[in-house]
C-alpha cells in the first residue's frame, strides 16, 4: 500500500474543501485548493477568520481575492521563511569569510615582520661580500613583500567593508521579516522564536518567566460600526499601550489579528500582573477619536490572561494556560486581567 494514500480523515477533508469551493464558485486550482483545505481543517486561525469574514459579507470570491488569500497565507509565508533562513545562513557564512580575511591579513603582516627580522640578524652576523649580497637580496625581497602585503591588506580591507555592509543589510531584512507591518511590534514569528529561547533560559538559569496574552474586547462590533481601517488604528493604539509599560527585557508581539502577547523573562506572574493592569487601565482610560473625522469612538477595553512558566512544559501548553486565563477574563465580563489562582491576582474592572 502506498503510505501517502489519504486516510478517511484526509479524504473527508478533501471532499469538504472541494464541496465548499463548488458552493462559493471558487475555481479548483492547486492554489485555491491549498487555501480551502486549510479552511476546512480549521488549522490556521487567521486564514479561517479571513475566509469566514468574506463568506459572511456575501460577496463573491473573485480571482483577485483568491490570489490574495493564497499569497497572504502560503506564498508570503514561504517567502518570509526563506528570507529568514537564508539570512541566517548567509550571516554565518559571511562571518566565516570575514574570519579568514582577518587571519590572512595577520599572516601577511607576520611574513613581512619575519623577513625584516632575518635582515637584522644577517647584518649583525658578518660583513663579508657574500653576506652583503644576501642582505641586498633580502632587503629587496622584503620591500617587494611589504608592497604586496600592503596591496593585499588594502584589498582585504575593502572586501571586509563590503562584507560588513552586506551583513548589516541582511540583518535589516531579517528584522523586517520579524516585525509586524501594521504596529511595528514583533510579529508571530519573532514571538515564537523569543518564547522558545526564553523557556530555555528559564530552565537553565532557574528564573521565572511569565506570558501575558491580551485580546481587544468586542472588536468585531467595533469593526462593524467604524470600519476596518479605523479598527486598524485601534490595533496600533493598543500596541502602543502595550509597549509603553513594557521594559527592554520584555518582548511585545502582535500574536494574532487583534491579539497581543508580552513575553516577560525574570518576571513572576504577580509582577506580570502589575504591568498588565497598568496596560489595561491605560487602554481603558483613553478617549478615542476617529482620525479622519474626529468622531468620538468611545472607549476600547482589553482582556488579559497571564501564566507563569512551569519548567519543562511545552511552549503550546504554556500559551494554552495563558489563553485559558484570558478566556476567564472574557467570561467574567471582560476589561480585566486573570492569572493562576495561586498568584491570588485577579482584578475586576
Ligand atoms: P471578544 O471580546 O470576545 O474578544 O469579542 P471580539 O469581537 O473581539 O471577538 P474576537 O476576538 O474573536 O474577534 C476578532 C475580530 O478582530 C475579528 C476580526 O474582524 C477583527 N480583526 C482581526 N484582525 C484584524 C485586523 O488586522 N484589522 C482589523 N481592523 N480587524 C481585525
Ligand atoms: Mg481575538
Ligand atoms: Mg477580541
Amino acid at each position: 500500500m502506498n503510505g501517502r494514500l489519504l486516510g478517511n480523515e484526509g479524504r473527508e477533508l478533501a471532499h469538504k474543501a472541494l464541496e465548499l469551493m463548488a458552493q462559493f464558485d471558487v475555481p479548483p486550482t492547486p492554489e485555491n485548493y491549498s487555501v480551502w483545505v486549510s479552511f476546512a481543517s480549521d488549522t490556521n486561525t487567521d486564514l479561517c477568520e479571513s475566509v469566514r469574514k468574506h463568506i459572511e459579507s456575501g460577496e463573491a470570491f473573485t480571482e483577485e481575492l483568491n490570489n490574495e488569500l493564497f499569497d497572504q497565507y502560503f506564498q508570503w509565508a514561504a517567502i518570509q521563511n526563506a528570507i529568514i533562513e537564508s539570512g541566517g545562513i548567509m550571516t554565518r557564512e559571511l562571518g566565516n569569510v570575514q574570519d579568514s580575511l582577518n587571519a590572512a591579513t595577520k599572516d601577511t603582516a607576520a611574513y613581512g615582520a619575519t623577513l625584516a627580522g632575518a635582515q637584522g640578524k644577517l647584518d649583525e652576523a658578518s660583513d663579508t661580500a657574500g653576506v652583503k649580497t644576501m642582505v641586498e637580496t633580502l632587503v629587496s625581497a622584503t620591500a617587494r613583500m611589504q608592497r604586496r602585503s600592503a596591496e593585499l591588506e588594502n584589498k582585504l580591507q575593502a572586501t571586509s567593508q563590503e562584507v560588513t555592509q552586506l551583513r548589516s543589510n541582511l540583518e535589516k531584512v531579517r528584522e523586517e521579516a520579524m516585525t509586524d507591518a501594521l504596529t511595528g511590534v514583533a510579529n508571530r514569528k519573532r514571538f515564537d522564536e523569543t518564547l522558545r529561547r526564553a523557556q530555555r533560559d528559564a530552565d537553565t538559569n532557574e528564573t521565572p518567566l511569565s506570558l501575558v496574552l491580551c485580546d481587544i474586547d468586542f472588536f468585531k462590533r467595533f469593526n462593524d460600526t467604524w470600519g476596518h481601517q479605523t479598527g486598524d488604528q485601534i490595533i496600533r493604539f493598543v500596541a502602543g499601550c502595550m509597549t509603553r509599560h513594557a521594559t527592554d527585557e520584555h518582548l511585545v508581539a502582535r500574536y494574532g489579528g487583534e491579539e497581543f502577547g508580552i513575553i516577560m523573562p525574570n518576571t513572576t506572574a504577580q509582577e506580570a500582573f502589575q504591568i498588565a493592569e497598568l496596560t489595561r487601565k491605560t487602554v481603558a482610560s483613553k478617549k478615542l477619536l476617529r482620525k479622519s473625522t474626529n468622531e468620538d469612538l468611545g472607549k476600547i477595553t482589553v482582556s488579559m490572561g497571564i501564566a507563569q512558566y512551569i519548567s519543562g512544559e511545552a511552549m503550546e501548553e504554556f500559551i494554552e494556560r495563558s489563553d485559558t486565563n484570558l478566556y476567564k477574563s472574557k467570561a467574567d465580563g471582560r476589561n480585566r486581567t486573570s492569572t493562576e489562582p495561586e498568584a491570588s491576582t485577579r482584578s475586576a474592572a
